[in-house]
């Protein structure tokens, strides 16, 4: 099996078990983790715009979540 690489950063991914490599896999659960702490506050909150307003706050959020942020809004094949 050739190993794949992270969609985002084209590391190496060497034990295949999503689309991106151990920085971006724990940035994107943080992302998703923060999504239902605001989905408790917003009630309803479309992903896009929970994206979208978290691309909104810059430099608040850390780089590795934002490059999640941005491949989920500009590059994202299934919702
Ligand atoms: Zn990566």
């Amino acid at each position: 099996m050739n190993p794949t690489k992270c969609k985002i950063c084209q590391d190496t991914i060497y034990k295949s078990s999503g689309k991106f490599c151990s920085s971006h896999k724990l940035a994107k659960t943080k992302l998703q983790n923060g999504y239902e702490l605001w989905l408790k506050a917003y009630d309803t909150l479309p992903y896009d715009d929970f994206l979208q307003q978290l691309l909104d706050l810059g430099d608040l959020v850390g780089a590795l979540v934002k490059d999640i942020v941005e491949f989920e809004l500009y590059f994202q094949e299934t919702k």
